[in-house]
């Protein structure tokens, strides 16, 4: 029932995808959450299959459709266009009208539509679990489900602390930050893993497709990835939390996954010929886990009870300015790591130095000092900007 649930769930936000993607602005009929939910209702008169599903489930598909249009609308550089749901890939459905019971101290059961009472590992509080009035289902890619319970972001405690960090996201699994710190994301497998992750790609290829064998490794796969993506969350949701904790302002690269990709292709020395297919899937997955650093970055910012203000830096030449004499010349990165100035000689990390030159960039935006790097900006919260000058934390 819970995977005919995520089926349905996808099938009626696909279509009402579909539907709201064909309308052009000169059509006379509207297209909104009501009238997508008559036809929900006449389409399962029609499709005895679909009638046979949950049509609260149905109808939160929309809702849940509909709320991705409302984030797109009311916040563009934020939200990107909705986009479909894939089967294996975004296996999920909403719950409303939330009922949950608790048994003993580690399960709590659910009523799921036409499934029943499922229990669940309790993973957090109960109070926190009981207060909220909806829930969203998931499979992930290693066949576990999940239960989450969704509440409002809880607001974020801190004090102003009056300083301001600038972030250079690497192509590399480190985020440099301009008081000189690496912050390293999680290898993605430890040795050991790796090793048998490998082992089971060559094994994957040898097996005859269709076959059950074949599902079970590529079931182990899987269950390898999920607990890659699992270190990663963690290490960002922490990271993140930290930065917001003691940074007022936050100044980050405005970079868009597709430029990263492409930039990604190659170092000054080596523009990249030969970039190998995997290792352009490994920078796809890279760029993921930085748009989703940038988004909880910002949601935590939002939420923050003194202000935090993130800004983002339009990205052209931050990696080849000058901090000292705000000299821009390609030939002043030396390598991926080294940096030095050809007019005035400066010399620093590389990365370390664009992560400065985000930092002034940002500075600058906000009105509160440096170069006027940067062209625009994109406030992802406003914080009043009328307060003391920062102190540049220039290492
Ligand atoms: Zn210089």
């Amino acid at each position: 029932m819970l995977t005919k649930h995520c089926q349905d769930a996808r099938f009626v936000y696909n279509l009402g995808l579909e539907q709201r993607k064909l309308w052009q602005p000169n059509r006379a009929q509207k297209i909104n959450t009501a009238t997508q939910m008559r036809e929900l209702a006449e389409a399962r008169k029609t499709f005895d299959w679909l009638g046979e599903g949950s049509s609260t489930v149905q109808q939160a598909a929309l809702r849940d459709l509909d709320q991705a249009f409302q984030n797109r609308w009311k916040r563009p550089d934020h939200f990107h266009y909705p986009t479909w749901r894939k089967a294996g890939v975004d296996e999920g459905f909403y719950i409303r009208d939330l009922s949950v019971r608790k048994l003993n101290r580690k399960w709590g059961e659910v009523l799921v539509p036409k499934a029943g009472w499922i229990r669940f590992r309790l993973s957090r509080s109960w109070p926190e679990i009981e207060v909220s009035s909806s829930a969203r289902v998931t499979l992930d890619r290693s066949n576990r489900w999940h239960v989450s319970f969704t509440q409002p972001q809880p607001a974020l405690q801190r004090e102003p602390t009056g300083t301001a960090v600038g972030l250079d996201m690497g192509v590399h699994t480190s985020v440099a930050t301009s008081n000189g710190v690496h912050l390293h994301m999680p290898k993605l497998l430890n040795p050991g893993e790796a090793q048998r992750k490998r082992r089971l790609q060559r094994k994957l290829a040898r097996q005859k497709k269709g076959s059950n064998r074949r599902a079970r490794t590529k079931h182990s796969i899987a269950k390898l990835s999920t607990r890659e993506a699992d270190r990663r969350r963690d290490w960002i949701e922490k990271t993140t939390t930290t930065l917001v904790h003691d940074y007022d302002l936050i100044a980050v690269e405005d970079l868009r996954v597709k430029d990263m990709i492409r930039s990604a292709r190659g170092t000054v020395e080596n523009p990249g010929k030969n970039v190998r297919w995997k290792a352009g899937l490994h920078r796809l997955i890279q760029g993921q886990a930085w748009s989703l650093f940038r988004k909880r970055l910002s949601d935590k910012a939002a939420r923050a009870i003194s202000p935090v203000v993130v800004v983002a830096v339009p990205p052209e030449d931050t990696s080849y300015t000058c901090l000292q004499c705000e000299n821009v010349s390609k030939k002043n990165r030396k390598s991926q790591a080294v940096f030095k100035c050809i007019t005035c000689g400066y010399e620093a990390n590389a990365d370390i130095n664009a992560a400065q030159t985000i930092l002034a960039a940002g500075l600058a935006v906000a009105g509160r000092g440096g170069t006027p790097h940067a062209k625009s900006a994109m406030t992802d919260h406003s914080g009043p900007v009328k307060r003391q000058p920062l102190e540049e934390e220039v290492a």
